[in-house]
């Protein structure tokens, strides 16, 4: 289906709905704890920001009356809310002391039932259960080379590749096998698996997506925990412990759950710098989460901060208000004002808009029309704080720009004096390979206006201005061995992306 370009009119484009950049998944693993599924469950709940198209949980017990160890699970499209609304699911079918669940935002493949995750199977070494969170950027390649082989796919995502690559390896034992597995891959992947026995989890040699450990002391030793952000653990009452680190692989077990240790394995042997997704940061990850082992309301508070130094409003007459548009503008609107206050003018942070969390992502809204009904019914703004005021508005970032013109139309409503736009990240330009969902590159605001002026002017603000690299760059954590993506913005692809990698394997 085509329809009119957001930027003119003249241009046919494919109707994808987007003005943010789509979240990805969220995984969350448990182990040691008898209430596994409900932990993972409440995990995932905790991570539903991530993905809200589908979800899934796999526990592992021991079948007494077969005297062997067997997987439950239970998946369906929607929210964890809606998808474990049966009762009894999550303490009579998911049974066990080990648990895997999945959201599910589909960048790769149809948001068909097959494809929801965790993937189970049983092969030669037993059970394995598996649940992946970014995208591969050579699955074509594997994927045509093992159906060759002889493989049947049952879905079409890449996700399931792991599970070709595991059972067809050679090696003896389960790690080894995995380890095979991964070293075949390319792109980004933060993978929660289950065995009979372990709890098994990498992420790939760059690290692109985030994975953490947490912990819970229990009278006979812990319980351990997995997930994308550490929100999973806040609601567990789970301590958070550490990041996996990017090329690892950790293994808890029997002895983790008794001693406490964890056993640690490298994918490749030369740990490369990683890559971790700065957008992460910017956007995605919840602020009170610690993810790549850093808090993510500090980061974003820097970013606020920086964007105060790069581009501080002058007032000499009223007191400026910064206004975020919330959630995800929150955290660095309290640094923009702070700093703005100490190098500018005088400045207040002011909840100027008040978001409805009742409503759909605006992403999802059918047509142009509907966008501005969807916009009004998510945000509202308070005239009080707004009217005859310089604003300044922080959000996180552009994208299409077709929510921006709707929520600064929204505004102006409130009679402002100006209103200053400032975006805490560069301009996005470039599309994601890694497991986040941006509309295609001819959609994107940044790439059909010249500079960030014309594209304030078409947005309809006083003035506009997005974070640069270089301020990004000194925003977020620097440590030995650890670097960043920021492909989206740069074009600078830390990772080989192969060349058919937009043909569709849906069709
Ligand atoms: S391209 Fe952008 S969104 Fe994707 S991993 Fe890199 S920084 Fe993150």
């Amino acid at each position: 289906m085509y329809k009119s370009h957001p930027n003119n009119p003249k241009i046919k484009i494919k109707a994808i709905e987007i003005d943010k950049a789509k979240p990805n998944c969220a995984v969350v693993g448990v182990y040691g704890h008898p209430n596994a599924a409900l932990m993972t469950y409440y995990g995932l709940h905790a991570l539903q920001h991530r993905g809200q198209e589908a979800s899934g949980i796999t526990s592992v017990y021991f079948d007494t009356e077969k005297n062997k160890k067997r997987f439950a699970y239970k998946k369906g499209m929607g929210l964890v809310l809606d998808v474990f609304s049966e009762n009894g699911v999550l303490i009579d079918v998911l049974k066990g002391d080990m648990a895997v669940g999945h959201n599910r935002y589909s960048t790769t493949g149809s948001s068909s039932a097959a494809n929801i995750q965790p993937f189970n199977m049983i092969y030669s070494s037993g059970i394995l259960c598996l649940a992946h969170n970014g995208n591969l950027t050579n699955a074509k390649t594997i994927r045509t080379k093992l159906i060759n082989e002889g493989s049947i796919f049952q879905t079409t995502t890449d996700s399931e590749l792991f599970l070709h690559l595991i059972a067809k390896s050679k090696e003896k034992s389960v790690i080894e096998k995995i380890r095979s597995a991964l070293k075949e891959t390319r792109g980004a992947y933060s993978l929660v698996m289950l065995t009979d026995n372990e709890l098994i989890a990498a992420r790939d040699p760059m690290g692109i997506r985030p994975l953490s450990i947490g912990r819970l002391k229990l009278d006979d030793g812990y319980a351990y925990m997995l997930a994308s952000e550490s929100a999973a653990f806040d609601i567990n009452n789970f301590e958070y412990i550490r990041t996996i680190m990017h090329n690892e692989i950790v293994v808890i077990d029997e002895e983790t759950r008794k001693t406490g240790k964890i056993k640690s394995y490298k994918i490749v042997n030369e740990t490369p710098i990683s890559a971790h997704c700065i957008f992460e940061y910017v956007y995605f990850s919840r602020p009170d989460s610690k993810i790549f082992g850093h808090s993510v309301d500090k980061v974003r508070r820097k970013l606020g901060k920086s964007l105060a130094e790069e581009s501080p409003l002058f007032d000499s007459e009223d007191k400026i208000r910064a206004i975020p548009v919330p959630d995800s503008g929150n955290t660095a609107t309290i640094g923009y004002a702070r700093v703005n206050s100490k190098i500018a003018s005088p400045t207040l942070f002011e909840l100027g808009l008040i978001r409805s969390h009742y409503v759909g992502r605006t992403f999802i809204s059918p047509g142009q029309n509907n966008r501005e009904f969807k916009v009004k019914a998510k945000f509202n703004p308070v005239k009080g704080v707004i009217e005859n005021r310089n604003i300044v508005l922080v959000d996180d970032s552009i994208v299409r720009g077709t929510t921006s013109k709707a929520l600064i139309r929204l505004v102006r409503s409130a009679k402002p004096k100006s209103i200053h736009l400032k975006i805490t990240s560069p301009q996005v330009k470039h599309p994601c390979y890694y497991g986040m969902d941006f509309p295609s590159e001819e959609e994107l605001i940044a790439n059909y206006y010249p500079n960030e002026e014309e594209i304030g002017k078409a947005i309809g603000v006083d003035s506009l201005h997005y974070l640069s690299e270089k301020k990004l760059m000194e925003s977020v954590p620097q440590e030995e061995g650890i670097g960043y993506c920021t492909a989206c913005f740069t074009g600078i692809y830390p990772v080989e992306i192969e060349d058919n990698i937009n043909d569709s394997i849906d069709d």
